[in-house]
């Protein structure tokens, strides 16, 4: 009995990753028609996601077009944020389709009725703030990019591996306030790179601007490739 209850469980779990994928698919075919590069930007609550593409986005004009899907549980701040950088941004309140927590294909399926793919170069979708479960569901996206920040110490790399496994680049954020704290920076690099060494590493400050212009090339070159 208590097999197949774990049984029957396991199925439906495959089930839904699985209509997941078919839909991420879908996307990806359309990101692709549209000749649109999209980089799906995951981090816990925090961690400096906004920040990292409010620091970004001036920076990719006039040349880059962008646009950024924002997903929360709740609220349009960070869309109100983003839309004073004068580009398309849609807002996802994920309360309102029952999957709180992570942004899921479908869910940014909705979000795309309101974005002209056509007219842009280059999309970011920013996940829910959560380093668990945004790491499971493919949206479609060409990238992944984790977010940290030194405030959350050493440890979280070896926590949450798979954010980090399935990242493309793994970001180090707030590096302005290493000073006021008591991190081990070489420890966590070291962790970083044991949970993922093939991801390319940066550490920036949206704040300040240090080590944003490696982060900007790495985006040039990730833009680069699909044109
Ligand atoms: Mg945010
Ligand atoms: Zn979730």
């Amino acid at each position: 009995m208590e097999s197949s209850g774990g049984g029957r469980r396991i199925k439906v779990a495959t089930g839904i990753l699985k209509a997941n994928d078919r839909l991420a698919e879908e996307n990806r075919r359309r990101f692709d028609e549209a000749g649109v590069l999209v980089v799906d930007v995951m981090g816990g609550p925090g961690s400096g996601k906004t920040a990292l593409l409010e620091a970004t986005i001036p920076r990719l004009k006039p040349e880059v077009r962008t646009g950024v899907v924002v997903g929360d549980v709740a609220t349009t701040r960070d869309a109100e944020r983003i839309a004073v950088h004068d580009v398309p941004v849609v807002q996802i309140e994920t309360e309102s389709f029952g999957g709180a927590c992570h942004l899921e294909a479908s869910t940014v399926r909705q979000a795309l009725d309101g974005v002209d793919l056509e007219s842009l170069d280059l999309l970011f979708v920013e996940n829910v703030g959560n380093l668990v479960c945004p790491s499971h569901f493919d949206v479609g996206q060409h990238g992944r990019v984790v977010v940290l920040s030194v405030t959350e110490g050493e440890d979280k790399p070896l926590k949450y591996p798979l954010a980090f496994q399935v990242s493309d680049a793994a970001v180090i954020s707030k590096i302005d306030l290493v000073p006021h704290l008591n991190i081990d920076m070489d420890t966590l690099r070291s962790n970083v790179e044991k949970a993922n060494p093939k991801a390319e590493r940066l550490e920036l400050s949206s704040l300040t601007g240090a080590g944003i212009e490696e982060w900007m090339a790495w985006l040039r070159r990730a833009l680069g490739r699909r044109s």
